[in-house]
């Protein structure tokens, strides 16, 4: 993350009040994933720490952000500590009076864990998904810079679109897509865009090569960006020119599963349940096979996150939750289609995020 000053002015302290509502029987919570740091404390450099105490706790960080934390989390006691976090956290934790501290498991190195766990008067004790959960539900604002996130990537895609002509290759278009995210108002692009021709499409994660765009192509193409932390996330396949008739058949396949998925997606369902909604369209189609992935994903600080849409998922898709939807199928040797919508998820159903179109496109 970056673009300190833009961050906006969120209520940190609410959502650490959030975190340890949900972990009674703590005295702190040690926060060590940056992602989780940057939500509860508003600090967006790369090297920081967060020891939370009911009402307050301490930021650690190392001197290079000693004024970007200033800036950036003025509501908690800062301690800027030379080189090993260790000495630093036994010093807050006496200070704050704090015993029985939880970390995330998922959090912090095996080097790390060893320091703290040889430290007189802490009691480290393992949380697992709590802190990432957290950011499940997004709030008004932070459903703002998605749309904002999505808004550039709908306008990039328009752009491209007049970039795809005979011969200009996979890597050209997957720049000029990052290009266009960058020139639109993006920090940056939220992940390594995927555009794949042809065949190659049936790669899901294809990496954009020198393969030349040819009559009958489809093209896949997956891309997103950031804007003040937040990522946009969308996959649109199209055709260049007429296309396969069983492209055609998948596409439409595709889309309908797509379409079932969105139609299912509203808060209390799993993860499973949205995920079964578009796939049994695919199974009853006989491509059930050719679609190994999961459904979608949670997306915001992260570009993968929380709730998960996929088979077994127990994961319950909270009111405000922002997730894709994104069924897929391969087939070697001919291609693959997939079309991926961010949606914010309510009560009594979900909203898409793009205003780009998925009816087949034919250039
Ligand atoms: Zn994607
Ligand atoms: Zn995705």
């Amino acid at each position: 993350m970056s673009g300190a000053v833009s961050w906006l002015p969120v209520d940190h302290a609410s959502r650490r009040t959030r975190l340890h509502e949900g972990l009674p029987g703590l005295d702190a919570v040690l926060v060590t994933r940056q992602v989780n740091v940057a939500y509860l404390t508003g600090f967006t450099g790369s090297n920081g720490q967060l020891l939370s105490v009911p009402g307050g706790g301490v930021f650690l960080t190392d001197s290079r952000y000693e004024e970007q934390a200033r800036q950036e989390v003025p509501d908690l006691r800062r301690v800027i500590y030379p080189q090993k976090l260790a000495p630093a956290l036994a010093e807050a934790a006496a200070a704050e009076g704090v015993r029985r501290i939880g970390f995330e498991a998922g959090g912090m190195t095996y080097r790390t864990w060893t320091e703290l766990s040889g430290l007189e008067g802490i009691e480290l004790q393992a949380i697992e998904d709590e802190v990432d959960g957290l950011r499940w539900a997004k709030d008004a604002e932070e459903i703002g810079l998605l749309e904002r996130a999505q808004e550039v990537t709908d306008a990039a895609f328009d752009r491209v679109i007049g970039k795809l002509v005979e011969g200009v290759t996979e890597g050209q278009v997957s720049f000029e897509l990052d290009l266009s995210m960058r020139e639109i108002g993006a920090e940056r692009v939220g992940f390594d865009t995927i555009v794949a021709f042809g065949e190659n499409a049936a790669e899901p994660h294809h990496r954009p090569s020198d393969r030349p765009l040819r009559r009958g192509d489809m093209v896949k193409m997956d891309f997103g960006c950031v804007v003040e932390g937040y990522h946009s996330d969308m996959t649109r396949t199209v055709a260049f020119g007429e296309p396969e008739h069983r492209l055609r058949e998948i596409h439409e396949v595709v889309l309908r599963a797509q379409l079932a998925g969105i139609g299912a997606v509203r808060s209390g369902i799993t993860g499973e349940e949205a995920d079964r909604a578009a796939r049994s369209v695919i199974e009853a189609a006989g491509l059930g096979d050719r679609f190994g992935h999961s459904l979608g994903h949670g997306v915001g600080l992260e570009i993968h996150e929380g709730p998960s849409l996929r088979r077994g998922s127990r994961d319950v898709l909270p009111d405000g939750a922002v997730v894709t939807v994104e069924p897929g199928v391969y087939v070697p040797g001919l291609g693959g289609i997939r079309i991926e919508d961010a949606v914010v998820v309510g009560p009594d159903g979900c909203r898409p995020l793009p205003r780009t179109a998925k009816d087949l496109l034919v250039l």
